[in-house]
């Protein structure tokens, strides 16, 4: 077992960074004053006003500064791992947080699964509805995704039409549930065009799993999922096949 860790948000980090920054301004003063002659305890009783005013004076804008520099931190951390139209998780995050799970699964000697869910027949609708129908039904998919996930699984856009969906700690008759369960839900999924005319959607969905081994654990368990996907478009779409 490690040690806890605490996970600070960066904006708390940068204004306690501020307020530690803050605190050597009058310290300095201070220091200088001193350097000059006279005891610390003497110019601190003989000017505390001025003490207070700097201390809390910078105290204030380099707390203040370091509050907003980390808030814009956490903007750019977002939009650096987000995909910008669905709101999952981008290609690069997915694929970092799938190489953590990983390590974390091999050591513990538990399963995790991967399912790859990819739109049937996407450049149709695009075809025939125009893109931005297509990119309504894009998001849609990302909301059937998303409400079929818990709060420690992972789901991304990795492709155009194309998402993953990564469960930790879980095996593959768990995942294969959840396959279904969201073909289920896009059974019900439809978009409505600005005509008023009704978008069916459906997925196919390969699902892999286990207990990764080895360096190339999460290329393996990738390129499995990727197989089963395949089988279910050839097979006929709509359905998942198990790696
Ligand atoms: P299949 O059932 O075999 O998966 O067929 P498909 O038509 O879904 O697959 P294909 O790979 O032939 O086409 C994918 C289409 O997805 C082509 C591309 O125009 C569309 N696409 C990719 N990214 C976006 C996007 O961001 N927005 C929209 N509207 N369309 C996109
Ligand atoms: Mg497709
Ligand atoms: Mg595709």
């Amino acid at each position: 077992m490690g040690l806890p860790v605490f996970h600070l948000r960066p904006r708390l980090i940068r204004a306690l960074q501020g307020e530690l920054l803050a605190v050597f301004a009058p310290l300095g003063w201070l220091a200088i004053q001193t350097f000059r002659g006279g005891s610390p305890l003497d110019i601190l009783t003989q000017q505390a006003d001025l003490f207070a005013y700097m201390l809390l004076g910078s105290l204030l804008a380099f707390g203040t500064f370091g509050w907003l520099l980390g808030k814009e931190q956490e903007r750019l951390a977002q939009l650096a791992t987000i995909d910008e139209l669905t709101g999952l998780a981008n290609t690069r995050h997915f694929r970092q947080r799938m190489s953590e799970f990983a390590h974390l699964s091999q050591r513990q000697g538990r399963p995790m699964s991967l399912l790859l869910v990819d739109l049937d027949r996407f450049k149709g609708i695009n075809d025939t509805y125009g893109h931005q129908v297509g990119d309504m039904a894009l998001k849609t998919a990302a909301e059937v995704i998303r409400s079929a996930v818990r709060r420690c699984d992972i789901a991304a856009r990795i492709g155009g039409e194309e998402f993953a969906l990564l469960l930790p700690d879980t095996g593959a008759s768990e995942a294969s549930h959840v396959a279904k369960r969201i073909l289920r839900a896009f059974s019900q999924a439809t978009v409505m065009t600005g005509d008023g005319r009704e978008v069916v959607l459906s997925a196919s969905i390969g699902v892999s799993g286990g207990v990764p081994s080895g360096q190339e654990a999460t290329e393996d368990i990738f390129e499995d999922a990727d197989k089963a996907l395949y089988r279910a478009k050839a097979e006929g779409r709509g359905r998942m096949v198990m790696a």
